[in-house]
């Protein structure tokens, strides 16, 4: 098939590419002519593992373009991947769906060949139904599902495995009003040999977004559970190693700590949390696991207070990026933490493998080291990201404050606090 992907950031990037490798002819359609000419020379705009391998691979497959309606005309479908970020109130600015939106309703307007458009980009239940399929027939005069096709097709993939992700997913979850629509997806994704879920647009909507209040929900909750343990010097990783062995439960995402970040979770809950005020709903448990999150920082630094006043010292931190194996900073629980040190009067020296260009754009003026190493010349050190180097890194003589249990720190530093344990 000829696809067009919309946007090239962590999302468009990985699913193009993985279309391009599964055969399909894939056109990037970006705004960033230099991540563009990156994809074109067989490189990943983002650092994901195995991103730059498959567009190499995959270069024969892959054209790229800055004009959205041409493509959409060479093409037979079109996957909106472009960003939904957070407005003040929590909810979804769906201004970048809205600008394509308009454009590829503009181009299927004198489309001859039939075209489906899938959404890919998070939005909250009923965003196809009232405001894009509304954009679309309005800007085309065409009829969604007569005319052309609509989808709705969230994603599951985890930015640093995003590659093994989409190829061995547990489910591709598809969205569909009409039976052609649902047999173009279903053909797409095939080859895949996983669980497929069609269901109506709405609800696939809603499966997005109760998939990640879920996931942020158990995090929170081993947080919780993890804060009390270290008061009663428990090992909370020991607690839920006993409770995850409980197939109800299941042993993933329990790894408590400093709390999550990142593009998803903070970003998903807030919008679920705007979208049920909107119906009436108070969502306590949802408010909470905001709560938790947001107060794990501060626990870190009240550890640390505990053996050295910052004022005056240099802290260090290892790990900028909400998590390992990527270089995105987007709501990393380093944000807090640094700007809490820095209210306290500390000097802050960082590193991080990958993040340090993303941060460096935030924090211009702390002090990026060159290695963990020289990082860990600091009066203390915080352990942000669970990067693997940080496992060979020699703690011994240290002070160490862990967000996310470094077995080496625990077992070498001379003053280790854990955050849960
Ligand atoms: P991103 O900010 O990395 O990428 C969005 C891209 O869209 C940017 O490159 C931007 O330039 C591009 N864009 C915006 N308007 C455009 C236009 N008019 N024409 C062409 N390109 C345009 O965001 P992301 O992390 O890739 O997320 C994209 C969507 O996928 C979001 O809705 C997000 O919630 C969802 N999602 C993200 C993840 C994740 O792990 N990052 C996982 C699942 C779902």
């Amino acid at each position: 098939m000829h696809i067009s992907i919309i946007g090239t950031g962590y999302i468009g990037s990985v699913t193009g590419a993985c279309f391009a490798d599964m055969g399909h002819h894939v056109i990037f359609v970006g705004r960033d002519q230099k991540k563009l000419d990156l994809i074109r020379a067989g490189k990943s705009p983002i650092f994901e593992p195995g991103l730059d391998q498959l567009l190499t691979k995959n270069r024969k497959n892959i054209e790229t373009a800055t004009d959205l309606s041409e493509t959409v005309q060479r093409t037979d479908l079109t996957f909106i991947c472009v960003g939904t970020p957070p407005k003040k109130d929590g909810s979804s600015d769906l201004s970048q769906v809205e600008v394509v939106s308009k454009t590829i309703g503009k181009s299927l307007g004198s489309h001859t060949k039939y075209h489906t458009i899938i959404t890919k980009s998070t939005v909250l239940p009923g965003t196809a139904e009232d405001f894009i399929i509304p954009l679309l027939e309005k800007e085309s005069g065409k009829k969604a599902s007569v005319d052309f096709g609509i989808s709705s097709n969230p994603e599951f993939l985890k930015e640093g495995t995003a590659v093994e992700d989409f190829f061995h997913t547990d489910r591709v979850v598809i969205g569909v009003q009409d039976q052609r629509t649902r047999e173009i997806l279903e053909t797409l994704y095939s080859p895949l040999n996983v669980p497929i879920f069609t269901t109506t647009i709405r609800t696939s909507e809603m499966i997005k977004f109760a998939s990640n209040a879920f996931l942020a929900t158990k995090i929170s909750f081993a947080n919780e559970i993890g804060n009390l343990c270290k008061a009663s010097g428990i090992d909370s990783y020991d607690v839920f190693t006993g409770v995850g062995l409980d197939t109800r439960i299941n042993p993933k995402f329990f790894r408590s700590g400093l709390g999550f970040g990142g593009s998803c979770f903070p970003k998903d809950v807030n919008a679920l949390i705007a979208h049920a005020r909107s119906k009436g709903i108070d969502p306590i448990i949802l408010h909470s696991v905001i709560e938790t999150n947001e107060d794990q920082p501060r626990r870190m630094i009240d550890l640390l207070k505990k053996h050295l006043d910052p004022k005056g010292h240099t802290i260090g931190i290892l790990g900028l990026a909400f998590k390992p194996d990527t270089d995105d900073i987007r709501e990393s629980r380093a944000i807090p933490v640094i700007r809490l040190l820095l209210q306290a009067g500390a000097k802050v020296s960082v590193y991080d493998p990958e993040a340090m260009g993303n941060f460096r754009e935030l924090f211009p003026d702390i002090s990026y080291a060159v290695s963990g190493l020289e990082v860990l010349a600091s009066d203390a050190v915080l352990i942000i990201t669970e990067w693997k180097e940080f496992e060979s890194l020699d703690y011994h003589g240290k002070l160490v404050i862990d967000g996310r249990r470094i077995e080496k720190a625990l077992r070498e530093a001379a003053v280790y606090e854990g955050m849960c344990w």
